[in-house]
């Protein structure tokens, strides 16, 4: 074990209590440290005359102690919250006075009289902190201070000091001097991993003096660069982290173009007796994805391929043609979806496509039956349709050539190596209707080829979208009269099923029977996750058969579910909800040629994020823009985990400030893996990428 890697218990001034604490921000071995960059900096460095302080500003002097005094102060009897009075401590105030011969400043700490053993008369010291005044003498309560001694480092003050985030019991104070510690006694012990040319050729700095610039940078930089985590030196640790990422991806592709898959060789008539049945042409972009998918599949090696697209581009249709090919050439085809409900649909549209085609489908619903698994196992079962129910290890396939996973977002990578290992290297086809920018697809998606459905099919309209508040309902109510009476449909969702003393929202159920009075003349139908699938299945073919005019629903329907005829819906509380889940459940609409409306009802008090949503929503209706905003308004962190893809955490890059980063480390590590897919010449590196991705997928068979 390299020293990096020892656990942090053991450096000076740690020991077992600090390794605890530590342990809470995840910082456990020497590495951990070393890699824990502080989130701000601050900007120590002029030491000021005492006589020219500002007060108010963060200011830095240095001087020598005059006077400590410690004062005790009964404090003064409040008022509780529940009314009656709380006992108090006394308040010690502990005053050193410090002079620098131009004037004398007050540092004082309350209620921390230890404080005093710090400090002697004569010794020279110097504080940092925002200056306040108390009478003609300026003051610093709780200033960052430094003992001069003859041989330290200054560490916390006179310079640009490191603010870490921290957790109780470790102040950044102590944290700065481990950090300094291990710096100063260990740099030596990192070995660079990167290859020299990359590091020449993108003008990176060496791995040692970005580790401690990071830290402790440089007398004459420019702060604000540094706070905005843009140094060179941060760059070449963001650079790392994402070099880390994209070789570890390399690799896994180049394993599966080395695996052997299955090359189909359909002649095409299933395909042609299904676009034959549409009372539709496929666009141009659906034509075009189409063949980039016919073309993988005809290859010898597995297919990876994700479909992005907005929400009613037609992905369904694309996945059809696939799992036709796959199942003209002799196999099975498996569609998994995120929920049953979407499950349900895709079962219900594709056996109405295919009915006559002489093929079998079933749907695989969390409620498994024996008959159909053994039809499975024994491949009289063309097609399976069903939720994560398919990735049970009780589910046998005889022959599974294809497998189609719909709304990517929701599963993992881990999901997805799950049931491609349930066949001999089926071909994978994955879609997603959450379109993200290019350079957070290479990370979240690094993994698979791409095509992008960038068309809508003609004739669809925009949806219009508006904002009201609780006062406005009686708009809303008329507009959805005026809807359904003209041979429309309408979604009302809620964010919650039923009432509750936990929380004050509307809720499904209520709002159902709140709409059944209103309007009496109209038929009513309620769908939410705590029903049963057949219940549920009921009630959704009802709405698609038009039995139903207004569909009350929690967001069960968010993704996927396709009733052309529905034309507006209204969104209860809609400042709860997420952008990308906004725009999928808006989604539901505009599916036809009619115009559709989207009415969003926001309660008080609006957020500024939940403002800014909602104001998105009105402006655009493009997913790919909405994405954009999404991230804008939330960071990388949030918007699209890459906890979810499966994929490690990026802790040090930032995917939208570092994005040139991603280009540049993509096409280098692929191209490194190309040449050296084991990385046999560069071990340090293959340690730093297996540590990487270490808990996620063992990226080299032979360590
Ligand atoms: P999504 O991409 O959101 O999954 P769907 O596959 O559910 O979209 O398709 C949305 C609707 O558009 C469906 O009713 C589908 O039949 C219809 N559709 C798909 N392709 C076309 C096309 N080329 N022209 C007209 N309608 C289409
Ligand atoms: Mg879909």
């Amino acid at each position: 074990m390299s020293f990096l890697e020892s656990p942090i218990q053991y450096i000076k001034g740690v020991g077992p209590h600090r390794a605890r604490l530590l342990g809470r921000l995840n910082i456990k071995t020497v590495k951990d440290a070393l890699f824990y960059l502080p989130f701000r900096y601050e900007d120590r460095r002029n030491l000021k005359n005492i006589r020219n302080l500002s007060f108010g500003d963060l200011e830095t002097v240095r001087g020598e102690v005059v006077s400590i005094n410690i004062n005790e102060l009964p404090q003064q009897k409040s008022r509780g919250i529940e009314g009656y009075y709380r006992r108090q401590k006394k308040l010690t105030i502990l005053e050193v006075n410090i002079s620098d011969g131009t004037g004398i400043i007050k540092a004082k700490w309350f209620n921390q009289p230890f404080m005093k053993r710090k400090f002697k008369k004569g010794q020279e010291v110097i504080i940092s902190g925002i200056i306040k005044t108390w009478g003609n003498i300026p003051e610093i309560v709780n200033p960052e201070y430094e003992l001069i001694d003859e041989d330290s480092e200054l560490i916390h003050t006179s310079r640009i000091v490191p603010v870490y985030r921290v957790t109780e019991g470790i102040s950044a104070r102590i944290l700065r001097g481990i950090i300094y510690n291990i710096l100063t006694s260990s740099l030596d012990e990192i070995i660079d991993p990167l290859p020299e040319e990359i590091r020449r050729n993108y003008n990176l700095p060496a791995l040692q003096e970005s580790l401690f610039n990071c830290h402790f940078p440089p007398a004459d930089s420019d702060i604000s660069v540094f706070n905005r985590g843009v140094s060179p030196y941060h760059r070449r640790l963001a650079f790392d982290e994402i070099f880390n990422l994209e070789v570890g991806i390399a690799v896994i592709k180049k394993d599966e173009v080395r695996e052997k898959g299955i090359s189909f060789n359909p002649e095409g008539r299933l395909v042609r007796e299904l676009l034959g049945k549409l009372d539709f042409e496929l666009t141009a972009a659906q034509k075009k994805v189409f063949n980039e998918i016919l073309e993988d599949m005809k290859r010898p090696y597995p297919m990876n391929r994700l479909i992005q697209g907005d929400v009613g581009c037609g992905k369904t249709i694309i996945a059809l043609m696939a799992i036709l090919t796959a199942v003209e050439s002799g196999y099975q085809a498996a569609m998994m979806a995120p929920t049953e409900i979407l499950a349900e649909q895709h079962y219900i549209n594709i056996h109405r496509l295919i009915e006559d085609l002489g093929l079998r489908i079933c749907l695989l619903s969390s409620s498994l039956k024996d008959k159909p698994l053994q039809e499975i196992a024994g491949g009289e079962i063309d097609i399976i349709v069903g939720t994560h129910a398919i990735i049970q290890d009780n589910i046998r396939f005889k022959r599974l050539g294809l497998v189609v996973i719909d709304e990517q977002h929701r599963f993992g990578v881990m999901q997805r190596s799950a049931l491609r290992k349930k066949g001999k290297n089926p071909d994978v086809l994955v879609m997603t209707a959450t379109p993200i920018p290019r350079t957070l697809a290479m990370t979240v998606y690094g993994d698979l080829d791409y095509s992008i459905i960038d068309e809508l099919p003609p004739g669809r309209r925009p949806v219009i979208t508006r904002v009201f508040n609780r006062n406005q309902k009686q708009y809303i109510y008329q507009k959805i009269r005026e809807e359904v009476s003209k041979g429309g449909q309408a979604y009302v969702i809620y964010p919650v099923i039923e009432e509750s003393e936990n929380h004050d929202l509307k809720s499904a159920i209520t709002g159902k029977e709140a709409l059944e009075k209103m309007f009496p003349e109209f038929r009513i139908g309620l769908v939410h996750g705590r029903m049963k699938s057949q219940e549920r299945e009921a009630v959704m073919l009802a709405f698609k058969k038009k039995e139903i005019d207004i569909l009350v629903s929690t967001t069960v329907i968010e993704v996927g579910v396709d009733v052309p005829n529905a034309t507006l819906m209204l969104i209860i509380h809609a400042e709860r909800f997420g952008l990308a889940q906004l725009h999928q459940l808006r989604g539901r609409v505009g599916r036809g040629r009619d115009q559709s409306y989207c009415l969003l009802l926001a309660y008080d008090p609006l957020s500024e994020e939940a403002r800014r949503r909602l104001e998105v929503m009105v402006r655009s209706n493009n997913g790919f823009v909405i994405a954009e905003e999404d991230l804008n308004i939330r960071g990388p962190g949030e918007f699209f985990g890459t906890r979810q893809s499966g994929l490690p955490d990026l802790k040090i890059a930032n995917i939208v400030r570092d994005a040139d980063l991603i280009e540049i480390a993509r096409r280098e590590a692929f191209k490194l893996v190309e040449i050296d897919p084991e990385l046999d010449r560069y071990p340090v590196l293959k340690d730093a990428v297996s540590s990487f991705w270490t808990g996620k997928i063992e990226i080299f068979k032979t360590a």
